[in-house]
Formats: structure tokens, sequence, C-alpha cells
């Protein structure tokens, strides 16, 4: 990750920034809002709640938050507060608030859209220390934690009960539920479990002005009246910060087995994904898709070697997860007959979690090996299935004189219609970037897609959002936003479109 252009642009940007308080990131230009600066006695005033180290302010300790992982962004923070409890949240946002002084929660830091990273000086509000876990209840199933619990460590936590979360992502190493919460994550188990919007029962959200807003139900069914806490779900942090989330967490299946499988076309995929559905049933987990453009990246730039050779245009691991055994004997026979009908045209199984944890690998640092070539211009959009892989093929014949293009590529959750679309170059490009972006999201709403399946739109979309959603709905959405942040100091410059903040 380290060649990464983000040294390249920061230099004149900073620059800009500093003549017109302008900034243009992936062709998207901002002007700073009408905010306070962050005072000494600000800062006084933060570690009078916070404590002292809690409030952080030198560069060198600032710097890791204003940079996200796939540095798309480099914010221009100096102020970094840690709170550690909902109270602190609501001192910290009730004094922001009086004070017009903008905040952008951050969690894991591992948004793909630029959402978790403070565009001008806005105050990162960090919520690594809120990290306990209140509860977990054998008998129902449900979890209640603090926003900054890391999703590995609560997979731990319940998997030691006998249950699993219901999403499991490429980033669970660093990603925090209050984050996935926010971005309403999805995952490569969504074809089983849905999203976060059917299993978070209840959370706990600061709005603005600090007023806590207790909604941390944990009761599965609650019909009184709004659902308010699906005005957190997936709002990025413009609306409120999370600070508690109760989740239904289902039963631990007792056997997994994983198959993956080369194929020669996509017609193909799509037949044994009306096969796996037909035949697997509700034991279908997973049902992702990978090209040969992206396993080939995987296996030079991170040097994982293909489960079966790679000789395949298309790819697809399967996961079927239950508690009765025979599982995967039903999986090879299946597969045995995909092969003597041409469907697949090779194919390996296993059911030991060590090897299981190899292939998995493979899909999971897919983007990782993307990134290695320098930078990558990514996209996440739901399309029709029948058209899904379209795309890929249009923007790679698009792109095929492009000099520094070192791939084009699609790989995702094909289960839920969730393609994650790519072009890695050396460099950044805005030129480039300005003929891809329009291009592909024009595409996706030309056949009804959406712009944005699971990563959120963050500041790098807002401009094309307008692609998915009408003009009453936007409106609607800034209603809610004045109405919720009537002062917009909640991660400004992000979700809503410039001319509607
Ligand atoms: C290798 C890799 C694989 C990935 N795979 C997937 C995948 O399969 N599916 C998927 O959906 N995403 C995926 N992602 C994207 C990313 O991991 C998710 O969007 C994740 O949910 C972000 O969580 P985070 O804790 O890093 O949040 P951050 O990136 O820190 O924040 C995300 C957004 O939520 C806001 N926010 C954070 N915490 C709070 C809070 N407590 N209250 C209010 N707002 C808050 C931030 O302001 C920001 O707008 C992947 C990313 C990587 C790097």
């Amino acid at each position: 990750m380290s060649s990464f252009s983000i040294e390249r642009l920061s230099r004149p940007l900073a620059k800009h920034v500093r003549r017109f308080g302008t900034k243009v990131i992936n062709n998207v230009r901002t002007t700073r809002g009408n905010y306070a600066k962050v005072t000494s006695a600000d800062v006084q005033h933060f570690k009078s709640i916070l404590g002292e180290g809690n409030v952080l302010t030198g560069d060198q300790d600032v710097q890791p938050y204003n940079v996200d992982w796939m540095k798309y962004m480099s914010g221009e923070s100096r102020t970094v507060l840690k709170p550690k409890t909902t109270e602190d949240v609501s001192a910290i946002l009730e004094y922001c608030n009086d004070k017009m002084i903008a905040v952008c929660p951050q969690a894991g830091n591992t948004s793909i859209s630029g959402g978790s990273v403070a565009l001008f000086d806005e105050v990162v509000l960090s919520m690594q220390r809120m990290n306990n876990i209140i509860d977990f209840n054998p008998l129902s199933g449900v979890l209640v934690c603090e926003a900054g619990c890391v999703l590995e460590s609560l997979m731990g936590h319940v998997e030691s009960h006998g249950f699993m979360m219901p999403l499991d992502l490429g980033s669970k190493g660093s990603c925090q539920i209050g984050g996935n919460v926010s971005t309403n994550a999805g995952g490569i188990r969504v074809i089983r479990y849905g999203t976060l919007q059917g299993c978070v029962l209840g959370l706990e959200a600061v709005t603005a002005d600090g007023s806590v807003l207790d909604c941390l139900n944990t009761m599965r069914k609650d019909n009184t009246g709004y659902h308010l806490k699906h005005l957190f779900i997936g709002s990025e942090g413009t609306l409120g910060v999370v600070t508690k989330v109760a989740i239904l967490c289902p039963i631990l299946p007792k056997h997994i087995s994983v198959a993956f499988i080369g194929l020669d076309s996509y017609e193909k995929v799509l037949k044994l994904f009306s096969i796996a559905r037909q035949e697997f049933a509700e034991t279908l987990s997973s049902f992702e898709l990978m090209d040969n453009t992206t396993i080939t990246a995987v296996e030079d730039n991170l040097k994982l070697g293909c489960p079966i050779a790679n000789v395949h245009p298309f790819y697809v691991l399967i996961e079927l997860a239950t508690s009765q055994p025979n599982l995967n004997r039903h999986l090879e026979n299946i597969l045995e007959k995909a092969l003597d009908d041409s469907i697949i045209t090779d194919a390996t199984t296993a059911d030991q979690t060590s090897t299981i944890n190899k292939i998995w690998k493979v899909r999971e640092r897919s983007i990782e090996a993307l990134m290695k070539y320098g930078y990558v211009y990514a996209y996440d959009i739901s399309t029709p299935l029948n058209c899904f892989y379209d795309i890929v093929e249009l923007l790679r014949d698009k792109l095929k004189d492009v000099a520094d293009c070192k791939a084009v590529c699609g790989f995702g959750h094909i289960g839920d219609g969730n393609l994650h679309l790519n072009v890695a170059t050396r460099e950044y490009n805005k030129e480039l970037s300005g003929i891809i972006e329009p291009f592909v999201y024009g595409w996706t709403s030309e056949c009804r897609g959406s712009i944005s399946a699971e990563h959120g739109i963050g500041y790098i979309k807002r401009n094309y959002l307008e692609r998915t959603k009408n003009g009453k709905a936007l409106g609607l959405m800034q209603s809610l936003k004045h109405t919720m942040d009537p002062k917009c100091i909640l991660n400004p410059y992000k979700v809503i479109p410039p001319s509607e903040t």
C-alpha cells in the first residue's frame, strides 16, 4: 500500500486549501463550511471531559486518523477525541454544536468511500475506546455491546457461546460494529443472514446537540411507531453517533463446507447459482464470484495460490453451513453432476477449518492484491444478475488503450447482486477518473441498479447520489438532516450532495 498516490495528491491540495479553503478530491470540489476553528481553549475543554491522554493534537499523533484504508482521502484534522462513554460523546457533541465545530465520527477507518476521514479540520471522534461487551444472552442470542468493539473480537466472543455474528467482512480485524452499523455493512453472508438492517434489534445514539437517544431494544418484535434505529443504520455518521448496539446472532453451524470452482463463462456462473439455490436451499451461506484477472492479481501480488489451476475465466466460492452432517458429500455429488453436465470445469472442496480459511483468504484479500498495483478505482454496485458482469467487459474495452491500466476486474457477492468493479493503475489520474465514473454510474442507473450496494456514499460518491435517488427522496434526506443536525456539524461534506447541504 506504500506506493499510493496520497503524497503526490496531498501536497498540491494542502496549498490549495490554504489559499481558497477549497479541495478537489476524486473530481469532487468542496469548499470548507462556515465552521469554527478549534482553539486552545476548546482543546482544554475537551481535555477536561476526556482526560489529557485522550485528546490528540500533535501532527504525528493525528496523522493516522487523517488517511483512510484506501488512501483516497487526506484529511486536515488537527484534533482527535477518544471518548470512553456515552456521556463523553454527549458532552463533546453538545459543546461542538454550541461552538459550531464540525465532527467526523471514525471507527475502524476501513471505509471505501471516504466517509471516515475529515475533509478539512473537523474534529475526529474516534470510537476505539468504547469497546466493552455489555451482555450476551445465550438463550435469545442477543449481543449488546459498545460501538467501538472490533468485529473480529465480537465474533470470537459469541463463538465461545456457540453463536456467530450475522456479518463477516474482509476488514473484520479492524472495522468496528459501530462503523458496520453506520454503513449498514453487507459482507460475505448476506445471502443467508441478510443485512444489518434486519439483525440490529436496537441501538443507542447521540444526536448532534448531545441528546442521548435510547432505542437499545433487545426484543425481536417491536412495532411501536417509527423504527428510529433505521435512521442511524447506514447514515454514515451524518445523523448521530451510534454508541451501543443490540444484535441478534444466529447459532454457529456445526458443519461448514466450502467449494472453489472454475467455470468458463458468466452464463454458467448463473446456471450454477440457480442449481446451488435449489439444491442447497437454506444451507447456502455464500456464493461469491471472482474473475480470472482478480485471481491473477491475488497470485502475482500476494503470492497466494489459487485453490485450483488458474486457467478459468471465472471462479465461484460456495459456502454451505448447517447443523446436519454429510454436507460435504452432498456438495461433492452436486458438483460432480455439474461437471458431467459441463456447467463447471474444475472444483475442489474442503470441510477442514484450516483449508476453508485458506480458500477464503483468496477471496477476502482480493482488494488488497489489487492495491499492490498502486491505485484502485473501486466501485461497489448492485445490478440485476443477468447484466452483472457486462459492465466489467464494457469498461475493459473502454480502457484497453490506457497504458497505466494494470487490471479491470470484477468480484463480489453475486448471491446479493453486488459487484465490486475495480480498475487498478500505477497512479491516480484525474482525467481517467473523469472517464470511468460517469460511465459506470450512468450504466448502473440505466439498469436501475444502485451506485453503492454496501460501502456507502461517503465523500467520493455523493455527487452521483442522484443517479440512484430521485429529487423527492433527496429532499426528504435533506430535511431529515436539517431536523436532526440543523447546524450540520456531523460529518459535513458526506453523503448528501453539495448543493443540498
Ligand atoms: C479489505 C476490506 C474488505 C471489505 N469488505 C467489505 C464487505 O464485504 N462488505 C462491506 O459492506 N464493506 C466492506 N468493506 C468496507 C468497510 O470495511 C465497511 O464499510 C465497514 O462497515 C466500515 O467499518 P469501520 O469500522 O471501518 O468504519 P469507518 O470506516 O471508520 O466509518 C464508516 C462510516 O461510518 C461512520 N461511523 C463510524 N463509526 C460511527 C459511529 N459509531 N456512529 C456514527 N457513525 C459512525 C463514519 O463517519 C463513516 O462515515 C471492506 C473494507 C476493506 C478494507
